[in-house]
């Protein structure tokens, strides 16, 4: 499984129907977070994600927007008595604000925070995926992300395998996990019965940003990409001015960079009729989805 939960899609204030920034990923029994803004802890109970706790939480700033549910979040986890750790990449001085937090609070968790400042590059591996951030371009020190699975072993031609003498059983299996074979005196590599690998699935996450050029390399091809799109295009100045995108230059990073499909997000309360960005997005990029929180996308398994 592959599954992206929009938990909040409102740019820095909650609204009756958005809350603020955050992002679940589903993958293989392992739950990751991007951005936690205030709420998020209720909206992963309406979404039916609360029975797992996230093990990775990936933070973009440290504007209360994206990083004010955190509290309440890792209390939670700490009132279930957690005991294995937890990873939060970000920005430097998250550190010092959980850290400050708890110890206002007088609250000791019950399980260890790892932090890792984030930086341009590999910043996490888990089973079968990494992830790399790269600097964007808002006020202070804002990062994107980007997970993709490892390559998968290539295709399986069973009908190649027996054509080689090769009878299915335990052989088949050999090959199929990149081993090769002597049958008859003869040696078989997978090469011979197998395709060539094929990518795993891919996510990208833009926190708050301007569509710098450098992110279009960064989220190259990836399947799902959720970019903020705070405004329309009626507020291109209001957009530059705050370190935001709007609809027309969202769309136009995610062409540029073969992006599969477009999840608008961190919407502004101004943009009254969020219609007006998924009529000015799909001009340019036509799979374009306005996000609404609760929102939830599988990534299929490229063949
Ligand atoms: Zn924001
Ligand atoms: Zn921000």
């Amino acid at each position: 499984m592959f599954r992206v939960t929009v938990l909040g899609s409102s740019a820095a204030l909650p609204t009756r129907s958005r809350g603020v920034s955050s992002i679940a990923l589903e993958r293989e029994g392992e739950l990751l977070l991007f951005d936690c803004g205030e709420g998020t802890q209720r909206q992963m109970t309406v979404a039916r994600l609360s029975r797992f706790e996230p093990d990775v939480i990936f933070i973009s700033h440290i504007h209360g927007d994206h990083t004010l549910g955190l509290f309440g979040l890792l209390m939670s986890m700490s009132m279930h008595d957690r005991r294995s750790p937890v990873r939060i990449v970000g920005p430097d001085r998250l550190k010092k604000l959980i850290v400050e937090v708890f110890r206002i609070l007088g609250t000791k968790l019950t399980f260890t925070v790892e932090f890792v400042h984030a930086k341009d590059g590999l910043v996490h591996r888990g089973a079968g995926y990494r992830v790399r951030a790269i600097r964007t371009e808002h006020p202070g020190e804002c990062y994107g992300y980007r997970l993709d699975e490892d390559r998968r072993p290539g295709k399986f031609f069973p009908d190649r395998a027996v054509a080689l003498g090769i009878s299915p059983g335990p052989i088949f299996r050999k090959l199929q996990n990149g081993r090769a074979v002597e049958v008859g005196g003869s040696r078989i590599t997978p090469e011979m019965v197998m395709g060539p690998p094929r990518r795993g699935r891919s996510f990208g996450y833009s926190g708050d940003t301007r569509p710098a050029r450098r992110l279009v390399t960064f989220f190259k091809g990836v399947d799902l990409l959720a970019f903020d799109t705070t405004f329309s295009d009626e507020y291109a100045t209001e957009a530059r001015q705050f370190g935001h995108s709007t609809a027309s230059e969202s769309a136009m990073l995610a062409e540029r960079a073969g992006v599969k499909t477009l999840l608008m997000t961190h919407i502004s309360q101004r943009v009254a009729d969020a219609t007006i960005l998924l009529e000015q997005a799909k001009k340019i990029h036509p799979d374009s989805v306005v996000a609404e929180d609760l929102m939830q996308f599988d990534v299929p398994l490229p063949r």
